[in-house]
């Protein structure tokens, strides 16, 4: 929980407003000596080798520890993630909740807020399929991070309360076993100290994160810091 890193941030090779050069230059700025940089994939995204090129050079010209990060939505209960053929090079993968990850598939926010409420899907059932992919998602030879956990949860009238706590401690065990990482994301208000409690039991590492889409949001923390007085409290 170092807020001298800001280990999600856009760049113009996806969503975000700055390039990869902007975003180093806001981090050295403020002093940060690591930033994660983070682009959005999709299975037919072809520019990964290009980016992992640029990232690769841009490090032999800043003090700041970069990271090659690509960020890909849970598809389903088996963990299986949006990516695309040949991330060589690509330090970390950012496992998001951007849909809900259902046995059957990505399913959108709104259709299961409806499905929940039409009492065709139970709440129960929704938090076990993300806690299920979200977990399964953990187990492969790359260094996955759990991106914004729970942010899905409001989209479906559902909080972080909801949260069962043995099915928070299964998810904490998995990402300490497979030696993976969760995120605190300033963007997003997510997870809680409550949510993350059992993540530091298991010390599993905690990143703090803007998941900044623009070059003036990096590294500016209000909620990863309350956070963390929370949590060590
Ligand atoms: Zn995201
Ligand atoms: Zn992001």
């Amino acid at each position: 929980m170092n807020e001298r890193a800001d280990m999600h941030v856009h760049s113009t090779f996806s969503d975000g407003k700055g390039r990869i050069e902007d975003n180093i230059a806001a981090a050295e700025a403020l002093g940060l000596t690591a930033l994660g940089c983070v682009d959005h994939v999709r299975v037919s995204t072809d520019w990964v080798p290009e980016y992992v090129a640029a990232v690769a050079r841009l490090r032999g010209e800043t003090a700041v520890q970069l990271r090659c990060g690509i960020e890909a939505k849970l598809l389903d209960t088996s963990g299986a993630l949006d990516l695309p053929d040949g991330i060589e090079g690509v330090d970390a993968i950012y496992a998001a909740d951007h849909q809900v990850p259902l046995p059957e598939g990505p399913t959108h926010p709104r259709e299961v807020r409806e499905r929940i409420e039409g009492g065709d899907l139970t709440a129960e059932a929704v938090i076990d399929a993300i806690l299920t992919s979200t977990a399964r998602a953990l187990d492969r030879p790359e260094r996955v991070v759990i991106a914004h956990f729970a942010s899905i949860l409001p989209k479906l009238g559902l909080s972080e309360d909801d949260l069962p706590e043995d099915g928070l401690d299964r998810l904490a065990a998995e990402a300490a076993r497979t030696g993976q990482e969760i995120e605190i994301s300033e963007r997003w208000n997510c997870p809680s100290a409550a949510t993350l409690r059992p993540f530091l039991r298991h010390g599993v590492p905690i990143l703090f994160s803007t998941d900044s889409h623009r070059s003036e949001t990096i590294g500016r923390y209000e909620h990863c810091l309350a956070v963390r007085r929370e949590l060590q409290a």
